[in-house]
Order: structure tokens, then sequence, then C-alpha cells
């Protein structure tokens, strides 16, 4: 290991769909976070590690901030988030140029009270009409984080990602990697198969489907030529069972083909991907279940 070597967790932190996977995927170039326009896709803390000869970045991705918490699985998800705060080196706050103002606000003054240092992220500058739309956000936003640790970016497209980078390592103290430099998340291949059938499940359905829905791979074997999958779909009532399948199976059909093709790309080998649906009344307020799942659960 190099002397002088960095390690630091970075921790990303905001509302609902503003690109914190997106941005985990980017800056650790691995496809490991799901992505849909969905708000809520995201329900776990999901490390991405950025490895070079001179550094180690662990980013973490997070559920976004949710106020109204309905479901135990709602407050194990913000357990996540505070957690976030926890071990953090640096915070990201991400917004995009639709804004958030108020409801980060809070968050940040908690950041900043306990004096973690943090950026603010402007995302989706890809976006944006003109300079000057992007100048009046960092004016507004000014108010809340001081001027010079407000970054515009794009995820999507990777602007100033590399900047954002550089910026960063300043504030990345000289340490020993937290992970091995083999591996670019702390998640295992099970939870990301199953993260990519439930990406899938987000992207065709509607309304309450992808909210009443959680994977579990039950079987996972990797053969030389052949990763040999199993899983569960597990929803909470028959008739949303009904909608899942579709009409002759089709729809889950469908979400097996996509999510075989989309595992066969991540892997690099075929996959034989088998799902089975199963009924499970109220299991996002099942403690049991949320433990099985990776949730921290608490007796409330
Ligand atoms: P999260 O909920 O904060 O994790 O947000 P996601 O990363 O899942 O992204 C939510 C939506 O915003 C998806 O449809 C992304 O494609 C989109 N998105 C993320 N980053 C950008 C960006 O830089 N530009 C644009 N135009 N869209 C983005
Ligand atoms: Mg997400």
């Amino acid at each position: 290991m190099k002397e002088n070597f960095k390690a630091g967790y970075i921790n990303i932190i905001g509302l609902p769909n503003k690109g914190k996977s997106t941005l985990t995927n980017a800056l650790v170039g691995e496809k490991i976070a799901i992505i849909t326009p969905k708000e809520q896709t995201t329900r776990h803390r999901i490390l991405g590690i950025m490895n070079t000869e001179d550094y180690q970045l662990v980013i973490s991705d997070t559920p976004g901030i949710i106020h109204e918490t309905k479901y135990g699985m709602h407050k194990a998800m913000m357990r996540f988030v505070n957690q976030a705060f926890e071990d953090a080196d640096v915070i990201f706050f991400i917004t995009d140029i639709y804004d958030g103002l108020e409801a980060l606000t809070p968050y940040i003054e908690k950041a900043k009270q306990e004096n973690t240092k943090h950026l603010l992220l402007i995302n989706k500058v890809d976006d944006a009409k003109s300079q000057e739309q992007i100048q009046a956000l960092i004016d507004r936003w000014s108010g809340v984080v001081d001027m010079e640790n407000i970054v515009p970016i794009s995820a999507l497209k990777g602007f100033n990602i590399e900047g954002l980078v550089a910026r960063v390592l300043e504030w990345i103290p000289i340490h020993p990697p937290y992970f091995d430099e083999d591996f670019f998340t702390d998640k295992t291949e099970r939870f990301l198969a199953s993260e990519v059938i439930r990406e899938e499940i987000f992207l065709r359905y509607k309304q309450e489907i992808p909210y009443s829905t959680e994977v579990v791979i039950t079987a996972y074997k990797e053969e030389e030529k052949i990763v040999r999958i199993q899983s569960e779909i597990y929803v909470e009532r028959d008739t949303q069972k009904v909608i899942l399948l579709g009409r002759g199976g089709d729809a889950i059909k469908g979400v097996g083909t996509a999510a075989r093709i989309k595992l066969e790309k991540q892997l690099g080998k075929k996959v034989f991907l088998e799902i089975f649906i199963k009924v499970k009344e109220k299991w996002r307020d099942n403690q049991n279940f949320l433990k099985s799942l990776g949730f921290n659960v608490k007796d409330e």
C-alpha cells in the first residue's frame, strides 16, 4: 500500500428520485444500484467501492428520505438513511434542478451541527435550460450551504464527476482501505440478482404493485458456463399475484426474460432464471421477514 493512501466513506443522502443510485454507479463504474423513475426504488444501504492506487472511496447509496413512514419497512429504510450520518467522512446531499430545498434543509442543518463535511450536489444539469437557471439554483441554495460547497453535476451524463472526486479527496483522511480492493460492493451476488428482478418489476408495473413486491433469491448456483438462479417474488394479496402474472403469464414472462438478459450481461455468463410468485400478507410489517431481507428492525 502506498504511503499517504486515503480511504473514506462518502454517504449520499437526498429526497427520492434525485439520482443517488445513478451517482453511485457513475462513481464506481459498475452497476450496483438499480435505477427507475419511481420513488423508493432503493430500499437498502448499498455500498459501492471505488478503488485506485492512491485511494479507496466507499460510496454509500441510501433510500430516499421518507417523511411518512407507513410500514415497518419504511422505518427500516429511514434507519439506513440515519446510519449514513454516523459513519460519513463526507456527506453528499443531492438534489436536482427541480429543487427540494425545504425538505432537505433540516438534514443539512444536522450535518452542520455535527460538523460533518458535506457538499450539496445539484444533479441533472443536463436537463437545465440555461446556465442562468443553474446559477439561480446555486444562489438559492447558498442560503443553506456555502457557495464553494455547491457542485452542479449530471450523474447520468457523467458531467463533473471527476471534478467532484478531486474536490472530495481534499477531505478524505489518510487511512488504510476498508475493503479488499477486489470488491466493488458490500452486497452479495444474490442480493444484486434480486435487485435486477425488482428493477424490472418497478419498470413494468403501475400503482401499488412495485411497492407491494419483494424478491428473494432461494438458490444461486454458479457453474462453469451458466448461473442457475431460483427466485421468489412476494406480493401481499392474491389480486396482486394475478396482475403480476398478466394474461396467460405474459407479464411475468417479460420480467423473467428482461431480468435474465440484464443478469447475463452483468455476470458475463448464461443465466437460467426461475421465478415463483408467493403471497405473504402484510410482509412490509412482518418483522421476521424484514429481518431475513437484511433490514435492521427494532421492536416498536
Ligand atoms: P434515486 O432515487 O435518488 O436513487 O434516483 P435514481 O438514481 O434511481 O434516478 C431517478 C431518476 O432520475 C431515473 O429516471 C434516472 O435516470 C434519472 N436521473 C438520474 N440522474 C440524472 C441526471 O444526471 N440527469 C437526468 N436527466 N436524469 C437523471
Ligand atoms: Mg436509488
